[in-house]
Order: C-alpha cells, then structure tokens, then sequence
C-alpha cells in the first residue's frame, strides 16, 4: 500500500482517487478552494442554478467505467440523459440546423458527405482510441504503437489539418463551419489542429451527447462520494504550495501554512504548467519535460455569462450555437492577435430541468470563446470595466442573431478568463491544457507519468487532453501507472 497524495479535486483528481483507493491505496486529497470539483462548477441564487463549467457530456462508458470500476453502476448514483436534438445550430445567413441526437438521424440530416467524413473518423477513432487515447504517452513507443501499418498512418493523416478534412469531405460552408467547431472543444484553432480531431463529431454523434440530471456538477459530487466511500479523505482550503524533491524522487507536498504531508506517490491535478513552472522547485530534475511543455501553445479560455431569465423561450433547445459570419476572424482572435471577439460565436446551454430554474423562468448558460488572461501580452480581463462592457456586447451579439433577451434579465453573472484561473488555478484561464495546435501538439502534451519517480499528472493539462471524457481516462491511466497496492 502506498501513501498518495492528490493535488486538487477537478474530476481527474477525483477519478485517480477513486481508482487508487479502491486499488487499497491511502489516498488522501488536497485540494485549494473551498469546494470539490474544479471547473465542474456550480452557481445558484434565486432558484436559479448554473453549471459554471462543462454542460455537455460524451463518452458515458467512460463514465460507466469509472463507477463499475469503483464499487457500483453510475445508473445507481446519476441520471445521464440523451439529447435529442444535441444541438440546434443557426448560421449568419439565418438558416438553421437541428442536429439530432442518434447516429442514423445525423446521418439522414446531414447528408452524404457528413457521413463519409464520419465514417473516416470512425476509422481514426479504431486506430488512436486504445494505443494513444487510453496509454500512457511514451515518445516513440507510442508513435510505433499509432503507426502499424501503412494504411493506419494514412487513416489518420497526421499531416492534414482539421480545417484541410473539411475541404476534402466537405461542399457546404456550413458543414465545414460545423466541422471547425469541434476544434474549439480543446481550444484549438481548426486551422492548425490535425484532422484526428474529426474523431470529436464521431465520438459525440455516434455514442450521443448528455446531461446529467441535476446539472453536470453531479458528476464531480458523484465522483468525490465515491473516493471516499473507498476510504480516500478530502481536505478543501488547502492549497498546496510545493512539492517536495529528495533523492531524485518525490517525497509529498508542502501546504500553505506550512505543514508537510508526506507521499510515496503524488499525483497533480493542478494544472501542469503550475506543476512544472511553480510547484515543483527549480532545479528539480525535469529540464525537458518543462521544455517541451515550454513549445506548446496553450488552449484557448472561455467567456461566461449566466442569465437569470425572466419567462420562457420557445422552442429553445437545450444547447443552441450561433454562428458568426466570419468564423477564421475567432481563431485570429483567439491566438493570432489575441483580443476579446467582436463578434463571436455563442454557445447556450438552457437545460429544461426543474432544478435549474423557477417555474417563471430559464438558466442560461452562455459561453462564447475567448484569448486567455495575459496582462502585458495579450488581453487583461481584469482590466476596469472590460468585463461588463463585453457582456453587454455579447447581449447585443445574441439580439442581433435572434434571441434578444435583453428585457429579461433578472441578474447576470459573469466569469472572466481571469476569473477561471483564478478560482481552478488554471494558468491564463486556459480551459483544456495545452490546445492541439500543431501535428505535434498531442506529444507536447505532459505525460502522466512525470520524470521524477513517484510524481504523476492527471486531468485536461496533462495527456490525453481536456475535456472530461479525456481526463476521467487519463486517471484511468494513472491508476494503471501506480498499480495495485
Ligand atoms: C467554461 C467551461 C466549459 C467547459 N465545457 C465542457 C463541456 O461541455 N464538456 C466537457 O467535456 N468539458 C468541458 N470543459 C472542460 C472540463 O471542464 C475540464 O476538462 C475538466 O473539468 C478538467 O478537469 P481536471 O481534472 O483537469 O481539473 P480542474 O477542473 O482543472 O481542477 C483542478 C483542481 O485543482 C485544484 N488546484 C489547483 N492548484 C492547486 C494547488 N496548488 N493546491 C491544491 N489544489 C489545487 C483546483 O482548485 C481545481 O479544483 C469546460 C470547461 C470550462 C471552464
């Protein structure tokens, strides 16, 4: 039995201590605010109620792993729910697109050339899911693993762009559009992200798109029950300030106040740029590790308004996208020449759900993309009235597309990049890591198991990626790196 320590409570910190409880490890949990989950957030004044975070899940055998793994069938603790449509899309010359929720519907609706493309990604996904999705990141080994055969390499196309499989599957600007969205699930640029990336529309059409009854932030709760229900322990408010280095391996962690919590294995659910540039001490011996993480550019943020929303919208989907009419002028924004968009595209996420709204009423979810928190460099949240100023804009982005609802604002919130880093300590207020920019950028992700013996990452900034499908695997990962007690 090992002594591990768990630095933050975000979903991978949660799922790496349910696996590693339950493989009889004492696992005890660190975790710096008040609360449980990260940026599986929740927020709820007057009968409203908001996930802060993610709103749409995918990948649910994952999730139904993670529990069967764990002591008991998720269907026992959570209601995941399918959506039918998943997504009701609105494009700038106003004509829209209910995309449904089933693989044949997707199929029917979006026609022959959609369905090709996906049956390309559904070849890709053969080939990356087990040897890089669910291994452990290891440099050539895992380039061999990927690589077996000819056809395999050419399936996945390493050399072409998520932008470039558009233009080779794709006649209508508005599919391509669509297609270039998913690059934004990791905070990409299309542009620059490799056409694996087709393997997101696949995985999300053909295995479905979900809410969790009660809200997302159920997930993390559900998760956090588990780890101790196995016998982990969960500190909150407490911020772990280092961790310690002796003998060229890791010995635990230094707290905030001082104390010291010694660890056979440490395994950091903060985010990686914080583990390698501030936690860990200088000359700790991961010189490449921080390099190559030093070349990758980091993911996008996010901009998030919560409406509180006096009445109801009719033939509101629970997730609606409208789109800009100049898409490539986002991702100049977002990594070109960082600056809040003018006119960007806006996500809502409205879940018909009791526990989310008073009867009178609707809870939005409204994220639009965003560059990430730099003062100095690139866009400074914080500067005065910034924040405000660009609600009111995204506001008037939403009338000018259609929904104008400005008259029905009981209160809004709202969450900065700098406002994300500061509550998850996500380094810029990056949503998912490093972003996939670049044929490389999946191999200058983190590995999770890091060069210093016994220390480990988990979760969006360290392989396979961001989104909670991908962290809950890579704890699944970790699990398997430390190994049974
Ligand atoms: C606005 C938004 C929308 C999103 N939408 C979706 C979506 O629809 N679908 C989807 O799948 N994903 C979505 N995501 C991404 C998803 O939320 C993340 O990939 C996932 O939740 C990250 O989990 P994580 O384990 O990496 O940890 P995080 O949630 O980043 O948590 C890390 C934890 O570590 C703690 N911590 C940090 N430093 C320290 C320290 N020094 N000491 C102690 N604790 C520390 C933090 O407080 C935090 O609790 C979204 C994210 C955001 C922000």
């Amino acid at each position: 039995m090992a002594r591990v320590v768990v630095v933050g409570a975000g979903l991978g910190g949660l799922a790496a201590a349910a696996r590693l409880a339950t493989a009889g490890h004492a696992v005890t949990v660190l975790e710096q605010a008040p609360e449980v989950g990260g940026k599986l957030g929740w927020f709820a004044r007057d009968g409203h109620g908001f996930d802060t975070g993610p709103s749409l899940v995918t990948l649910p055998q994952v999730f139904r792993d993670l529990f069967a793994a764990t002591g008991a069938p998720l269907d026992d603790v959570l209601d995941f729910v399918r959506l039918d449509p998943a997504v009701d899309y609105r494009f700038a010359d106003g004509t829209g697109l209910s995309v449904p929720g089933h693989l044949d519907g997707v199929r029917a609706a979006l026609g022959p050339e959609w369905s090709a493309l996906l049956d390309r990604a559904a070849e890709i996904w053969r080939v990356t899911e087990q040897p890089f999705l669910r291994s452990p990141l290891q440099g050539a080994r895992t380039l061999a693993r990927l690589a077996r055969s000819v056809d395999d390499v050419r399936t996945v196309a390493p050399w072409s762009s998520l932008r470039g499989m558009g233009a080779a599957y794709l006649t209508d600007p508005h599919l391509r559009m669509l297609l270039d969205r998913y690059a934004t699930y990791s905070g990409s640029d299309p542009r620059r992200a490799p056409a694996a990336l087709a393997t997101v529309p696949w995985v999300e059409q053909a295995f479905g798109s979900w809410y969790v009854r009660g809200g997302l932030r159920r997930l993390a709760l559900a998760v956090a029950d588990r780890a101790v229900e196995r016998g982990a322990e969960i500190r909150t408010s407490t911020p772990v300030t280092r961790v310690l280095v002796e003998g060229g391996r890791t010995t635990g962690v230094q707290l905030a106040d001082g104390e010291r919590v010694p660890a056979d294995v440490v395994v950091v659910n903060a985010d990686a740029t914080a583990l390698y540039d501030r936690l860990l001490p200088r000359d700790a011996p991961v010189r490449r590790a921080r390099a190559t993480l030093a070349r990758a550019t980091p993911s996008s943020s996010g901009f998030v308004l919560l409406l509180a929303l006096r009445g109801r919208t009719p033939d509101l989907a629970h997730h609606t996208v409208l789109f800009p009419d100049d898409y490539d002028a986002e991702f100049d924004g977002l990594f070109t020449d960082p600056r809040p968009l003018a006119d960007p595209t806006v996500y809502i996420s409205a879940p018909d759900d009791p526990a989310t709204r008073p009867d009178d009423g609707e809870s939005w979810f409204v994220l639009v993309n965003a560059p990430r928190h730099e003062p100095g460099r690139g866009v400074d949240w914080d500067a005065p009235g910034l924040a405000d100023a660009y609600a009111d804009r995204v506001l008037a982005v939403l009338a000018r597309r259609g929904l104008d609802v400005r008259d029905r604002v009981r209160w809004r919130e709202v969450r900065t990049p700098a406002d994300l880093a500061r509550a998850t300590g996500s380094v810029g207020g990056s949503i998912y890591g490093t972003s996939s920019n670049g044929a490389r950028a999946a191999f200058l992700r983190p590995a999770n198991a890091s060069p210093l013996p016994g220390l480990h990452l988990v979760g969006g900034s360290a392989h396979p990626g961001g989104g909670l499908p991908l962290v809950a695997l890579s704890a699944e990962i970790v699990a398997g790196l430390v190994g049974p007690a």
